[in-house]
């Protein structure tokens, strides 16, 4: 029998994975140490927090949110942080899907002992993105639930006086990303997607304290360390673009370990040239939320569905834009039930 291979850290436990970052034999012990340590590493390198915040930790119930909730609780009484922490969920309103997934968000929010408020696109916007879906056909469901979303959490944040908003984005979401803004020509995302703390322009700000961890170590640290989380895919998931980058991205990988890590690298080492017109931030003439066109992209899709013609907003901006805009009309606005959803935007606590 092969001897047993000996954790390379401490030299003393059997070695229970090889690390998919590092390729370094480890016991369990030393992993979770290594992994926990390499993250209060990103958040002290990166200065993402300052004692006294509040700071909204965006809970969907996956994997990744779920170990960021745990590490955060976790660093930030270990360390000393001095944060004031709370779970902020966003309810989409996809049957079988977010109303399981919230499930495991609440057992942990019992477990972390900490706040939990969920804001809904039903309450903020009058529609559930099955409402949508059923509206807009099997593609484009994303563009609407990625719009909606990031608003959602901005203005729960907002109305919880959070300082932050601390999401769980993984190394590999961040690659994905930066390849997927590479392929459309997204220059003005390109160069801000791979920030590990954005929104300085008068946006609430953002950061990822997960950004330089793998998803394969997410788990594996998951999985030790007993977290329950909800891995069910999205229904609307297959339709994604986001879905192919992440295909290319497992098979570069396939071929070259480094291809996550390389992509982030890229992405922040990435300069845009200074006489490419980047869009310069106003606020929605709607909503007030910030946007470069006189309306936000939340604002020009939700007419679009009002309207009954949900592509109008898809694509390029100035189509709707203009409609919208220029040639208002008394009748053009929120419908009435999108108003009164929009003035009873409220957070539910549990
Ligand atoms: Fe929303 Fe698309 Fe994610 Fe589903 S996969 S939660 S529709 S962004
Ligand atoms: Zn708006």
């Amino acid at each position: 029998m092969p001897a047993p291979v000996l954790c390379q850290s401490c030299g003393a436990g059997r070695a229970a994975l090889r690390r998919p970052k590092t390729g370094q034999a480890l016991c369990r012990e030393c992993f979770v140490a290594a992994f926990e340590a390499e993250v209060h590493g990103t958040i002290v390198a990166a200065r993402l927090f300052q004692p006294g915040e509040t700071v909204a930790v965006g809970a969907s119930g996956g994997k990744d949110s779920t170990v960021l909730a745990h590490l955060l609780r976790l660093l930030n009484q270990r360390h000393g942080y001095g944060l004031r922490l709370l779970l902020l969920s966003v309810d989409e309103g996809i049957a079988g899907y977010r109303d399981d997934s919230l499930d495991a968000v609440r057992r942990n929010r019992g477990r972390l002992g900490l706040p939990l408020h969920v804001v809904s696109y039903r309450e903020l916007y009058g529609w559930s993105m099955d409402r949508i879906a059923r509206h807009v056909g099997p593609k484009n469901n994303c563009t609407f639930c990625g719009v909606f979303r990031r608003q959602a959490l901005d203005r729960g944040a907002a109305l919880l006086g959070a300082d932050k908003i601390a999401t769980g984005h993984n190394a590999d979401d961040v690659a994905e990303t930066v390849l997927m803004n590479f392929l459309r020509g997204d220059v003005g995302r390109l160069r801000r997607c791979a920030g590990i703390l954005t929104g300085s322009e008068g946006a609430l700000p953002r950061c990822k304290p997960l950004k330089h961890a793998y998803e394969k170590e997410i788990v594996l640290y998951a999985y030790f360390q007993g977290l329950d989380y909800f891995s069910t895919e999205c229904v609307y998931a297959p339709n994604a673009y986001r879905g192919h980058a992440r295909t290319l991205l497992k098979d570069l990988e396939a071929i070259r370990p480094s291809a996550v890590a390389d992509l982030v690298h890229s992405g922040e080492r990435l300069a845009v040239r200074e006489d490419v017109r980047m869009p310069t931030q106003g606020t929605c003439q709607r909503c007030g939320y910030l946007s470069s066109q006189p309306l936000c992209k939340a604002c020009v899709l939700l007419e679009g569905l009002n309207r009954g013609l949900p592509r109008l907003g898809i694509g390029k901006p100035s189509r709707m834009q203009k409609v919208l805009t220029d040639a208002e009309k008394p009748e053009v606005g929120f419908r009435e039930d999108s108003q009164q959803a929009s003035r009873a935007i409220r957070t539910v606590d549990f």
